[in-house]
């Protein structure tokens, strides 16, 4: 092997894989990356890392790299690179033609969490100011869009409460529908040394997970619900709380609306919302339910922390707001130890989210129907708006199909691969005119593309990341970018070839215009950053400093507002044909659909998505781990490889999706929340049957 030899410069960036956002000192000998070291100043990781982010950079200089611009005519002729200027040309033409033909409403763009927020903040103006229409849309609708719905309606911001430090002040933790040792292992490192210093902990999720039961950790209470009953079992531990007298009253005088409060009272009062009549539904023993609804309400401070697990149901937002209920209803918001946490999973879901890429919302969480927002826009970007809030991913894909939707600009998304029902996402691409796919990778979406423009990483550009816990920081270019742009500078000049004459020179001055236009980054610069190494926002004068805790004297819309939380199965029915529960999920060395682990040479990673299915189930089918399934539900099927194990409880399987040819979301379905379309990944009605392979 050959010497790494020794490091001749430095620079200090950010992760770009999960959500905890970890610095790291990335040392180069020439323009040669020779190893990522976790920075010991980090404020999100304090010199510490996980697998990923520390070893798995490979993929920067993988082969599979595309660095020259290509197109083609129609879907099934070869590539042909191309220029720069050509590829730009193309596009813009295509765009335009089909704008003057079906109207801006045929044009639409998806930003990705993986991009810096200056990147975000250009695609979707690109969207608003060049294509004219509110057709932006962000992969965080197939993550944590009900986040963004369930904490703006309760507590009035899209985003977590807490920083991270706060856990170390909690003395209950509830850990619902996440995973955070495989999936923010820096995170929950902090997490389970609190629980070695005595706090408690309670989780709920369907799967055995790690924290449930590890050297020196052990949950107080786990509750293996059905998947699909995150409401009824949140609803049932409200029930505890209130007819038992345990409401935090004075928390709930002072801080709530009163008569929400009583309205929501009344209704988890009813004896149907009791933890003994929702136990067949729930499949929670009601005796531990009770148990841990009476810890969490008396132990301290109470701090609940999130995932997927919430909020890819049918019933998402429902259950992010039945979170912020509990929280609010035992007071435990507004001071370090408590609050409510949404981890997330990509590292940049936060920031893509304040970066207006949702279609209803402009930067900073504001609706596009608020005229005086528009008017704020519209000057500073010579533009008129379209008051209306555009299609959502899975609005464009029907539109598609109707004819109505005949563009898509995609940056850093493969919608193929990680988006419900993979047939509908491919029916609805190959039915449009104009794909532009912007990515690292000629990934799986890219079949239907007429457009490949060639993106960079995060180690060839500047901008910033903005973490789970609202902190943005830099993202430092470490490299040149190998194809010879950044992907803010790709953007830009699609934009200009569309005749915006944009004239940006570093991602700086495209967050001074952030800042200028968004009240909650006011006092955030590049320059700012760039000396103090991070702030959490909101960054503005009533929070100089920025903020670790929000809404410590008052909630931001006013009052914390209760809202009623009604639990309502979902449309997926198990049944003899389906028999179990599908659920899916990631592991400590995967990364969601695999674009970047996948492409990481330097370690050995998983090959194979595993389904682990119950010892009752398996036996039932004969199948033991090793042996080949075939999977199959309404929507499609594949065939993976079984792990027999009580992780899972008999009824239920589950299985990860981070590569191509196991295409687990041929099985998932296309149901999605009520609130915000996020689809309902995690319950999928399911057959398992012994198979003799792909
Ligand atoms: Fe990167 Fe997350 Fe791992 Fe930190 S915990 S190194 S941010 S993947």
């Amino acid at each position: 092997m050959a010497a790494i030899g020794k490091p001749e410069r430095s620079v200090v960036t950010t992760c770009a894989y999960c959500g905890v956002g970890c610095t790291f000192r990335a040392e180069m000998r020439g323009e040669q990356l020779v190893r990522m070291v976790p920075w010991k100043d980090g404020k999100a990781n304090r010199g510490h890392s996980c697998v990923k982010g520390r070893f798995a950079w490979g993929y920067a200089n993988h082969r599979d790299r595309i660095t020259t611009p290509m197109v083609r005519d129609s879907i099934d002729q070869p590539w042909r690179e191309v220029s720069w200027d050509e590829a730009l040309g193309f596009a813009a033409e295509r765009l335009k033609a089909i704008k003057a033909q079906f109207g801006p409403g045929a044009l639409g763009g998806i930003t990705s969490s993986r991009c810096t927020n200056e990147e975000t903040y250009l695609v979707q103006k690109l969207v608003r100011a060049g294509f004219g229409s509110n057709n932006v849309d962000t992969c965080a609708r197939v993550c944590h869009s009900p986040t963004g719905y369930g904490l703006k309606t309760t507590f009035g911001t899209s985003a977590g409460t807490q920083d991270f430090d706060s856990v170390m002040a909690a003395d209950v933790i509830l850990v619902i529908g996440a995973n955070p040792t495989d999936a923010h292992p820096v995170f929950a490192s902090r997490m389970k040394r609190r629980l070695r210093q005595g706090a408690r902990l309670i989780v709920i999720d369907p799967r055995r997970i790690d924290l449930v039961k590890s050297p020196h950790v052990e949950a107080a209470y786990h509750l293996p619900l059905q998947p699909g009953t995150n409401v009824a079992v949140l609803t049932a531990m409200a029930h505890v709380i209130v007819t038992e007298g345990l409401a935090d009253e004075a928390f709930i005088a002072a801080r709530c609306d009163a008569d929400e409060y009583g309205d929501w009272a009344a209704f988890v009062s009813e004896v149907r919302h009791s933890p003994e009549a929702l136990e067949p539904v729930t499949r929670v023993p009601a005796a531990d339910l009770r148990a841990a609804a009476r810890l969490f309400a008396t132990g301290g401070n109470g701090a609940i922390y999130y995932g997927l697990g919430v909020t890819e149901h049918s019933q998402g937002s429902s259950t992010v707001m039945a979170i912020a209920n509990l929280a609010m209803v035992t007071g435990n918001i507004g001071r370090p130890g408590v609050g409510v946490n949404p981890l997330r999973g990509q590292n940049n879901v936060q920031g893509a989210c304040d970066m207006g890429s949702f279609p209803h919302e402009l930067p900073g969480y504001r609706h596009i129907s608020d005229a005086e927002t528009r008017a704020l826009f519209e000057r500073d970007w010579g533009v008129t708006l379209d008051p209306d809030p555009g299609l959502r991913i899975p609005n464009m894909l029907d539109a598609a199909l109707d004819g109505s939707f005949r563009a898509l600009y995609v940056q850093g998304e493969d919608i193929l691969q990680s988006d419900p029902n993979t047939r509908h996402v491919a029916a609805g691409l190959a039915a449009m005119d104009c794909v532009i796919v912007h990515d690292l990778f000629l990934n799986e979406t890219a079949n239907y593309a007429h457009v490949f423009l060639p993106g960079s990483t995060f180690l060839e550009k500047d901008g910033t990341f903005t973490n789970a816990e609202r902190r943005i920081q830099p993202v430092r270019k470490v490299m040149e970018p190998a194809n010879g742009m950044a992907d803010w500078e790709v953007t830009q000049a699609l934009a200009n070839a569309l005749g915006l004459g944009w004239a940006y020179t570093h991602p700086a001055e495209i967050l001074e215009e952030v800042a200028r236009l968004t009240p909650s980054f006011a006092g955030v610069s590049w320059e700012r950053l760039d000396r103090v190494g991070s702030l959490q926002w909101p960054v503005n004068a009533a929070f100089p400093d920025g903020a670790p805790v929000m809404h410590v004297d008052g909630f931001v819309r006013g009052k914390g507002k209760f809202v009623v939380t009604e639990y309502v199965p979902t449309d997926e029915k198990t049944g003899p044909r389906y028999p179990l529960l599908l659920t899916t999920g990631r592991i400590l060395s995967q990364y969601n659909v695999g674009a970047q682990t996948r492409r990481t040479d330097n370690i050995v990673w998983h090959e194979e998505d595993l389904l682990e299915m119950h010892p009752a189930d398996a036996e039932n089918r004969g199948l033991k781990t090793g042996d080949w399934a075939r999977l199959a539900s309404r929507t499609g099927e594949t065939t993976l490889r079984v792990t027999v194990t009580e992780r899972v409880a008999p009824g239920v399987v589950y299985t990860t999706f981070h590569h191509p040819a196991t295409q687990a979301n041929v099985v998932t379905t296309d149901y999605s929340d009520w609130a915000t379309n996020c689809p309902e990944y995690k319950v999928t009605a399911v057959q398992v049957l012994p198979s003799n392979g792909p």
